[in-house]
Order: C-alpha cells, then sequence, then structure tokens
C-alpha cells in the first residue's frame, strides 16, 4: 500500500513536473499577508491578488492571520525566511511590524503596505489604498442627508463609532466624517448627546462587530431613555449591522420608532441586504478587485525594473517617512444605487441578494 502510494505520489510529481509550464511562474514568489477571513472583503482581496499575480507570471503565499498579531508576525517572518520577492501587507497592527520589515530589507524584499498603512518603518516602499479621508466624508455625508430625509431638518441626536485604533486607516475615515460633522455640531445642528468624541472614546478594537453592539447596548440604556437617536455613524458593515441589533433589540425600526440611519463600509453581502430591507442607510463601495490590481501592477514594476505608479506623495506619513501611495477612490451606496454599483459591476450577483 504504502509502495503504492509512494509510487502514485512520484506520478503525480512527474506529472506536475511535465504539465505545469515551468517558466509560467518563474517571475518569483510574492508573500501576501491578509488580517482575517472574518470579513468578506479581505477574502475577495486575497482572491483577486492570487489571480492577478498568477496571471502576471508570479507564484503566491496567500496567509491570513485571524486577526491575532502574533500569529501575522510569524506568517510574515516565514515568508522572509522562505525569500519571497515582494510582500504585500494589510497589517493588524500597522505598529508591529518594524523588526520583520527591517530582515525583510536587508534580505532584499520590497514591502508593499495593502489597503492599511504599515507606521514606524522605513522600509515600507509604496502604499496602495483608497482614498481613506474620502471614504469618512461619504459616510458622514450620507448620515446627515439620510436624517435630512427621515427626521426632517433636525437638529439630530448622533452616536459616533471609529474602526480599530491601531488600524491607521480609522484615524483617516474618523477625520473625514468629522471634517462633515463638526461643522454641524458646533452650530448645534447635531448633538452628540453621550458626548463620547475622538477616537480615544469612540474606537472599535479590531473592528469587532460584537464590542460596537456592546458598545450601542450602553449607549442606548445610558442615554436614550427619553430622548431618540436619529443617526449613528458606523464606519465599517460589520459595526452597522452589531449596531442594527441593538437598535433592533430596544425597538427602533418597528412600531412607529424610526431606524437611525447607519452608515458602513465594504459592501458587504449583509449590509447591502440590509440596505434593501431598510435597515443600513448606507455603506461604501471600494472595489477590492482594482485595489488588488493595483498592488500586482506595483509588484510586478519593482520586480521587473519598472516604476510603480503613484498618484499621492504627501498623505501617508508613516511616522519615519511619507510612503508613496495609489489612491483609489470610494463610492457612496445607498438604496438608490446599489443596484448600478455593485452589482452592475459584477461584485456580488443579484441572485446572491435573495
Ligand atoms: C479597511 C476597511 C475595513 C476595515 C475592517 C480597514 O482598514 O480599509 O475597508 O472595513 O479595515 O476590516
Amino acid at each position: 500500500m504504502k509502495k503504492l502510494l509512494l509510487g502514485l505520489t512520484a506520478l503525480a510529481v512527474g506529472a506536475s513536473l511535465i504539465s505545469a509550464p515551468s517558466f509560467a511562474k518563474d517571475k518569483g514568489q510574492i508573500g501576501i499577508a491578509m488580517p482575517t477571513k472574518s470579513s468578506a472583503r479581505w477574502i475577495s482581496d486575497g482572491e483577486s491578488m492570487v489571480a492577478e499575480f498568477e496571471a502576471a507570471g508570479y507564484s503566491t503565499d496567500l496567509q491570513y492571520a485571524e486577526d491575532d498579531i502574533p500569529n501575522q508576525l510569524a506568517q510574515i517572518e516565514n515568508m522572509v525566511t522562505k525569500g519571497v520577492d515582494v510582500l504585500v501587507i494589510a497589517a493588524i497592527d500597522g505598529t508591529t511590524l518594524s523588526n520583520v520589515l527591517e530582515n525583510a530589507h536587508f534580505a532584499g524584499i520590497k514591502v508593499i503596505a495593502y489597503d492599511r498603512l504599515i507606521r514606524d518603518s522605513a522600509y515600507v516602499d509604496y502604499y496602495a489604498t483608497f482614498d481613506n479621508f474620502k471614504v469618512g466624508v461619504q459616510q458622514a455625508t450620507s448620515l446627515v442627508s439620510g436624517m435630512e430625509e427621515r427626521f426632517g431638518a433636525g437638529p439630530w441626536n448622533v452616536e459616533l463609532f471609529g474602526g480599530s485604533p491601531d488600524d491607521n486607516n480609522a484615524y483617516f475615515f474618523y477625520d473625514g466624517a468629522m471634517s462633515v460633522l463638526q461643522p454641524l455640531i458646533d452650530a448645534g445642528k447635531v448633538n452628540i448627546v453621550s458626548g463620547q468624541m475622538g477616537m480615544d472614546k469612540v474606537g472599535t478594537l479590531r473592528w469587532d462587530g460584537a464590542v460596537a453592539q456592546a458598545r450601542m447596548d450602553n449607549l442606548l440604556s445610558a442615554h436614550y431613555t427619553d430622548a431618540k437617536v436619529n443617526g449613528v455613524l458606523a464606519p465599517y458593515d460589520g459595526l452597522s449591522i452589531g449596531i442594527l441589533s441593538s437598535l433592533k433589540g430596544v425597538g427602533y425600526g418597528s412600531g412607529g420608532l424610526d431606524m437611525p440611519i447607519v452608515t458602513g463600509q465594504d459592501a458587504e453581502l449583509p449590509s447591502i441586504k440590509s440596505i434593501i430591507a431598510g435597515e443600513q442607510y448606507s455603506t461604501v463601495f471600494k472595489d477590492t478587485r482594482e485595489l488588488a490590481k493595483v498592488a500586482v501592477g506595483m509588484a510586478d514594476a519593482l520586480l521587473q525594473g519598472g516604476t510603480p505608479e503613484i498618484n499621492d506623495t504627501k498623505t501617508y506619513d508613516n511616522g519615519v517617512k511619507v510612503v508613496p501611495s495609489y489612491l483609489l477612490e470610494p463610492v457612496s451606496v445607498d438604496v438608490t444605487n446599489y443596484e448600478a454599483i455593485v452589482i452592475g459591476s459584477g461584485y456580488h450577483k443579484a441572485e446572491d441578494l435573495q
């Protein structure tokens, strides 16, 4: 039996040696470190990158770390030891990779920060992302127009949620949103009833929906026994779904109690369904297929002696240097345009929304 298995393995290896076009993937190997599979967008990012890199002639090592920082560090260390040619990293905690990136640099490995900036390291060569400040602007703009539509001229009662404090993006989303909301707060048009403002008070560690749900429960019981909430700034669909369950739990969205306007990000399937059902109000679509293409283009240019395309050399200071970046455009999505944007682009299929 053992012999037979060995024989079969040898045959299989032989066959793959013969059938694999040996030159097709010899342009190099790319290590891709993604944060978690718990959110669909990162699965899509990973799949798109593998497909694009392979089509361009590279082999890939794609790893997910389930939001565990030591796990991601170990995965990247392994990639460095293995001698990949380029690292593409969406960091869990953007401040914890300085040592491993130094090792990567001295091993001649180029580093692309993917979606999230890696901080405190001179060895981040390029950054592929979306216009993160604009994401926040779009979230707050949609929050305000939703409240106007559902609750009239205001003033409105609003609560704020931020992303994970160890993710550089979270500050850009929050600052973008506050660029729209602060003037309305100053003018008395938006009341933050709990008084909780600033990323140190409203951040949500690891972007965890259960944490956001628990905080919303507390806000409702502490500050909304008489007052009603009109809007919640939620920076990510996974948080929005948690916040919506908390709101539904105390009767919002039924019995004449209007659902507050709740924003989001990533156009995840449960949130698009929620938007269609009239619960979540909006999300921000970021086409991860396009982001994957940008990262692949950067890596290919680096390895083939070209210059990666960038469109921003000012915004993303990682504490050591300004990282040359390519920013893609986010798109605000609600019930009026989800079909055109999210289905029309093929990001989700109409039948998946049934
Ligand atoms: C990404 C968002 C995502 C969030 C949670 C951020 O860094 O830019 O698209 O919603 O992480 O995964």
